[in-house]
């Protein structure tokens, strides 16, 4: 257990079955990146932990009344808890600020308004009919038949930590809105805009007990706990896909449902005809927004050799001007990385780029911000001259550095851009929407955005092909991802009486007199 006897910090516990409850492993310091100290204590949950949870989710699951509470009711408590964000936009984009080092400004308009706005699709969907007619048929008899929509059970929902509300708004608002229970496990180093939404809705008691629990903890054990518990009956994950297939084995030995949300290597393709000025803002964009810290994120440019030069002048150049600094500052484009263990890992590979012979044209040091000398700040970096078969092109540093790719023909960089373990996101930079599309249709990712990036609509599909995860979040889309379809017969005939059971299988034709 940690000792924090001298300072006020504020401490959460676990919430579970509707209260507040310790941990047995004590408590565990959140920090604060950019000041590089603690900001508040979380509780430090175990398999002990997960069991009493998984238990409230169960009890709530199978004895309480949300899986069958109308659609609409289910709309109106995801309206509220929208509602609650809303009201709270500025204290939860600064403590989301504080929490991961993400820009102040990205929080606010975002972050939040974002969690917001997916709650509120959400909501909506809720309302869809859990029922659909099949076609009429009269063979082997005349019967009615429908599926019907039904909750999967227990939902265990792991999120990471680059988005932490948003991410838990991904997770508990499909799973709630088709009348599942959860127990959420929020990231270890940044569990607080989770922690305040979760004490907002107990303050408010729009759901009832045990529909909602939360268990901090490290993830070996309560991700783990929750990813193999037999009471689960659903693991939705986002992070790394190295974290993810050890959820993926845990989860197999009861057949858990899964949605597996990876990683990425995003290529960013600059066509020939593309406007420059649109496409070196938008690269940047791709790249260094949330300080590289997203799973999207478009780390692999494919730039025609015929414009390279001029293209990567612009590009150090307006990288250059980038704000790096206090997250808290409206102005600031970058803040520090979530903390010092995910600076060294990005550090690392800006040694492996360099060794691997790739040309270092802007960034790859730390950059020192006055007031925030603890803070693990990096430079927006760039790399030219990469080759797409090395580790820094391949592997995810989730930090902010770009590889740039030359390639001659169209071809090519279809080719290059597919040359990925991954395939989670694609950005096309072009003039010519129709090419564009054309192109888009022959990359093997979940989403192409064509002259943007980032762009997650609470509609859309969203997710990985190959091994940037399995299935997919956001609209019916990820609604469905919640549900088990159950298809009813009714026999209308009635015709069983006084013939053996299996003669309805045989054509009256067939059938003697
Ligand atoms: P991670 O290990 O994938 O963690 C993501 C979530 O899974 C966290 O809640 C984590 O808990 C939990 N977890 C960790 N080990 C687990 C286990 N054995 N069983 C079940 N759950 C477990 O990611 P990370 O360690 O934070 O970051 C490492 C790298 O992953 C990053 O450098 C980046 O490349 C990648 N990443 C990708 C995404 C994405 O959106 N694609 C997001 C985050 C990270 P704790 O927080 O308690 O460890
Ligand atoms: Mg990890």
């Amino acid at each position: 257990m940690d000792d924090h006897t001298n300072d006020d910090l504020p401490c959460y516990g676990l919430y579970i079955d509707g209260s507040w409850t310790d941990a047995e492993g004590g408590t565990m310091p959140v920090n604060e990146p950019a000041l590089g100290r603690p900001m508040a204590y979380v509780a430090r949950g175990s398999a002990a932990d997960v069991d009493r949870a998984v238990a409230a989710a169960r009890e709530a699951f199978d004895r309480g009344p949300w899986p069958h509470t109308p659609g609409h009711e289910r709309a109106r408590i995801l309206n509220a808890i929208a509602d609650l964000i809303e009201e709270h936009t500025a204290e939860f984009a600064e403590l989301e600020s504080r929490n991961l080092g993400a820009p102040l400004r990205k929080t606010t308009f975002v972050d939040i308004p974002w969690s917001v706005e997916h709650l509120r699709v959400f909501a909506e969907l809720a309302t869809i009919h859990p029922y659909e007619a099949l076609p009429w048929t009269d063979i082997p008899s005349v019967s009615w038949n429908f599926v019907w929509r039904e909750p999967i059970g227990v939902c265990g929902q792991i999120v990471p930590w680059n988005y932490p509300l948003l991410m838990t708004i991904w997770k508990i608002a499909p799973a709630l809105a088709a009348g599942n229970t959860v127990v959420l496990k929020p990231a270890s180093y940044t569990p607080l805009t989770a922690l305040m939404l979760t004490r907002l809705i107990h303050e408010s008691g729009v759901l009832p007990r045990g529909v909602l629990n939360v268990v901090t903890g490290p993830g070996a054990e309560v991700g783990d706990a929750l990813a193999r518990h037999p009471g689960v009956d659903k693991v939705s994950f986002t992070g790394s896909t190295e974290t993810g297939r050890h959820i993926m084995r845990l989860a197999s030995d009861t057949i858990k449902r899964l949605t597996l949300e990876l990683g990425g290597k995003s290529p960013s393709l600059v066509m020939p005809d593309a406007d420059l000025e649109l496409a070196v803002d938008g690269v940047l964009f791709g790249v260094f927004f949330n300080g590289g810290q997203s799973c999207e994120a478009g780390t692999r440019c494919l730039a025609p050799e015929s414009l390279h030069d001029e293209f990567i002048e612009r590009l150090v150049t307006r990288a250059r001007s980038l704000r790096i600094g206090d997250p808290l500052d409206l102005e600031t484009d970058l803040g520090p990385l979530v903390s010092e263990a995910q600076c060294r890992i990005v550090e690392e590979y800006i040694e492996v780029g360099k060794h691997e012979g790739a040309r270092l044209v802007t960034g790859g040091k730390r950059a020192r911000v006055p007031g925030f000398e603890r803070g693990p700040f990096i430079e927006p970096t760039i790399f030219t001259n990469v080759l797409n078969g090395t580790r820094l092109a391949q592997e995810e540093i989730f930090g902010p550095v770009l590889s740039v790719i030359p390639y001659r023909t169209v071809t090519e960089a279809i080719e290059l851009a597919n040359a990925s373990r991954y395939g989670l996101g694609a950005a096309v930079w072009s003039r010519d929407l129709q090419g564009a599309i054309e192109v888009a249709k022959r990359i093997r990712t979940g989403t192409v955005w064509i002259n943007d990036h980032h762009i997650i609509l609470p509609r859309a599909p969203f997710g990985g092909y190959k091994q940037s995860g399995i299935g997919r979040e956001h609209g019916i889309y990820g609604l469905m991802a919640y549900t088990e379809l159950k298809h009813i017969h009714v026999d209308l005939m009635q015709k069983r009486s006084g013939r053996v059971w299996w003669d309805v299988l045989i054509p009256q034709s067939e059938q003697g007199a």
